[in-house]
C-alpha cells in the first residue's frame, strides 16, 4: 500500500515536471499506449538532413549482402547507437573487450530503418545544452539530493566529452559546434521566480551554478526582447553532421573492431536463437534482407523502442511524441542577434552561423506543441506530416517574442516534424531489458527473458546532452556481461536511469 502511495505520489509530481518543462509543455499520458510504429518511410524534409550533401552516409550499406551475425548489433543510427559503437571502439581498442574467437575481430553492426540518423537526431532543434540548474527542485523532490545532483553531472560529462572529441579530431567547425552561450528567457514573475528558486537549492545543494541574470531592460538594450533572462554555457550544432564524423571516427578506432553499417534495414523482429552463452549468437534480428544473429542487442531506437518491446509501450515505459521545428530567417544581421541559444515561452531556438551569401542568419525554432491540442502529440510516430496549429505559432513566436528583429508573415524555409520518446519520469531507460521493472540489485548476469538485449532511450525531448554519456553506460555494461564482471556506476551516472531501478513498473 505504502509503495502505491509513494509511487502516486512520485507520478503526480513527475506530470507536474512535464507540465512545466520547455521540452514538454503538455505530455498527457494514457493509462495505456499502443506499441510504437515503424519510422515512417516518407518523412518530413529536416534542414539538418536535406541541405545539400549534408548526409554523404544516407544509404550506406542499403544494398549488397547483409551483415549475417555480430557480437553487437546496435539498433538504431542516431546519436544514442553511433556513440554506442564510438565507445565499443574504445573498449575493443583498449583490449577489455575480448575477441570471441581467438585471431577474429569483435564484430559490430549499425541497422537502421531508414536513411543514416533519420529519427530526432536528425530533425532535432540543434541545442546542445547541459541544464545548469533547471528544474532543480523538482527533479531533487522527485529523487533525492545526491541524485539531482547527477542529473546535472551526467550532462556536464556528456557535453564536455562531445565537444573534446569534435575539437580535438579537428571537425568542430564541420560540424558547426558554436559556443554560444544558452539563454532561458522568462515573460512572467511567476516563470522568474521559479528559476531563482531552482537557482538558490541548485547552490544550496552544493553544485557549482555558472549562471548570470539579466534584467528585462538588460534583455531589451542588448537582445531586443523585453524580458527577463538567464545565461548558462550551452552550445549549438549541426547534429546529423556530429553523429556522421563520430561514426567515421569510430570505424578509424582500431582495426580490431569490425564496424558495419546497414541503412534501410529495419529490424522488424528479435527472436531467441539458440544460445544463452555472450560468446555465443544469442538473439536473431530479422530484417526484409534477411536474418542476423548477434550476441548481444542494443536498443537506440527512443521513441520507436516499444515497436520492438511491446511491454515497454507506455504510459510506464517510452511514449513516442511528435515535436515540430522551422528554419526561419531573421531580419537582423548575427551581431544584433548573437549565436546564443535560447529557450522560453514553449520555445527553443537559435541562430545558425551566417551563410557566406546571406545577410541574415536563418534561425532554427522548435517547440509550441500546445497549440497543436489534445493530445498534443502525443502516442504518434508519423513524421510525414507538420501540424498547421503549431506552425502558426512558431511562424508568429520570433516577431512577438523580438519585435523590429524578425519580419512577421516571413515563410520558414524549411518546416519538419520529428519524434521524442517521452517516459512518465522525464528520464531515459538505460540499461539491460528487463520483463518489468524492479529495484532488484544491478547484478547483469541475472537470467531475464531478454538476457543480452539493452536499451538506452526515452531521452523525453532533452537527448543532446544526455545520450553520448548514456551510451557509454551501456556499452560498459555490454562488456561486463560479455566478462561476467560486475557493473560500477561512474560517479556522474544518476541511478534513476537504470532500467532496474524504476519505480513506475511496466
Ligand atoms: C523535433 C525535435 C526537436 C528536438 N530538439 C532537441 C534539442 O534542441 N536539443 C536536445 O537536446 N534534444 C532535442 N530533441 C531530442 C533529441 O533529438 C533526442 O533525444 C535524441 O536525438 C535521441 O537520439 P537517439 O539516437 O536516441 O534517437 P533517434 O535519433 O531517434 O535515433 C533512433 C533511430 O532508430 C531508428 N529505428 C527505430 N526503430 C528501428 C527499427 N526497428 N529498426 C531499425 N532502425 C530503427 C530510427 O529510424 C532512428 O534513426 C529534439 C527532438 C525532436 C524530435
Amino acid at each position: 500500500m505504502l509503495r502505491f502511495c509513494i509511487l502516486f505520489i512520485l507520478l503526480g509530481l513527475a506530470q507536474a515536471l512535464s507540465a512545466s518543462s520547455y521540452y514538454s509543455p503538455q505530455t498527457p499520458f494514457k493509462t495505456s499506449h499502443k506499441p510504437a510504429d515503424l519510422p515512417q518511410l516518407n518523412p518530413t524534409h529536416s534542414f539538418w538532413i536535406d541541405s545539400l550533401g549534408a548526409n554523404p552516409l544516407a544509404d550506406e550499406g542499403s544494398t549488397g549482402t547483409l551483415t549475417d551475425a555480430a557480437d553487437v548489433c546496435i539498433i538504431g543510427s542516431g546519436i544514442t547507437g553511433v556513440s554506442a559503437a564510438y565507445h565499443l571502439a574504445n573498449t575493443v581498442k583498449s583490449e577489455r573487450f575480448p575477441v570471441p574467437h581467438q585471431g577474429t575481430k569483435v564484430r559490430a553492426v549499425i541497422l537502421e530503418a531508414r536513411e543514416f540518423c533519420s529519427g530526432a537526431t536528425g530533425r532535432n532543434g540543434g541545442n546542445l545544452t547541459p541544464y545548469e540548474f533547471f528544474s532543480f527542485n523538482k527533479i531533487q523532490s522527485l529523487f533525492g539530493h545526491e541524485a539531482a545532483l547527477r542529473f546535472y553531472a551526467v550532462e556536464d560529462y556528456s557535453v564536455a566529452e562531445m565537444v573534446r572529441i569534435a575539437k580535438e579530431s579537428g571537425w568542430a567547425d564541420e560540424v558547426d559546434l558554436v559556443e554560444g552561450g544558452h539563454l532561458n528567457v522568462m515573460l512572467t514573475e511567476s516563470d522568474l521566480s521559479e528559476l531563482q528558486e531552482d537557482f538558490a537549492s541548485a547552490i544550496a545543494a552544493g553544485r557549482n551554478v555558472n549562471a548570470s541574470w539579466l534584467s528585462r531592460e538588460e534583455m531589451n538594450a542588448t537582445f531586443g526582447t523585453y524580458n527577463w533572462g538567464v545565461r548558462t554555457p550551452g552550445y549549438n550544432l549541426w547534429p546529423l553532421k556530429f553523429v556522421t564524423q563520430l561514426f567515421k571516427q569510430s570505424l578509424k578506432i582500431t582495426p580490431q573492431l569490425d564496424l558495419r553499417l546497414h541503412t534501410h534495414t529495419p529490424v522488424t523482429s528479435i527472436s531467441p536463437a539458440n544460445s544463452a552463452s555472450p560468446s555465443v549468437h544469442r538473439w536473431t534480428l530479422t530484417t526484409p534482407r534477411g536474418s542476423v544473429y548477434c550476441s548481444s542487442v542494443l536498443h537506440a531506437t527512443n521513441g520507436y523502442a516499444s515497436h520492438l518491446l511491446p511491454h515497454m509501450a507506455g504510459p510506464s515505459g517510452i511514449v513516442p511524441v511528435r515535436e515540430q521545428v522551422v528554419a526561419i530567417r531573421a531580419a537582423a544581421p548575427p551581431e544584433v542577434l548573437s549565436t546564443t541559444s535560447w529557450l522560453g515561452n514553449e520555445g527553443y531556438w537559435f541562430p545558425r552561423p551566417l551563410e557566406p551569401s546571406k545577410s541574415t542568419p536563418l534561425v532554427i525554432l522548435g517547440g509550441a506543441r500546445s497549440a497543436a491540442g489534445p493530445p498534443f502529440e502525443v502516442d504518434t510516430t508519423d513524421d510525414s506530416v507538420i501540424n498547421g496549429n503549431v506552425g502558426i505559432v512558431l511562424r508568429n513566436f520570433l516577431p512577438e517574442m523580438f519585435p523590429g528583429l524578425y519580419a512577421p508573415g516571413q515563410e520558414p524555409e524549411a518546416e519538419w516534424t520529428g519524434i521524442m520518446g517521452f517516459t512518465s519520469l522525464d528520464i531515459p531507460f538505460v540499461g539491460p531489458v528487463l520483463s518489468s521493472h524492479s529495484s532488484t540489485p544491478p547484478n547483469l548476469n541475472i537470467a531475464t527473458l531478454y538476457k543480452g538485449q539493452f536499451i538506452s532511450a526515452g531521452y523525453a525531448g532533452h537527448g543532446m546532452p544526455r545520450a553520448f554519456a548514456c551510451a557509454e553506460v551501456v556499452v560498459q555494461m555490454i562488456l561486463d556481461e560479455f566478462t561476467g564482471t560486475e557493473w560500477i556506476s561512474p560517479a556522474w551516472f544518476p541511478k534513476p536511469f537504470l532500467t532496474w531501478v524504476r519505480d513506475d513498473e511496466n
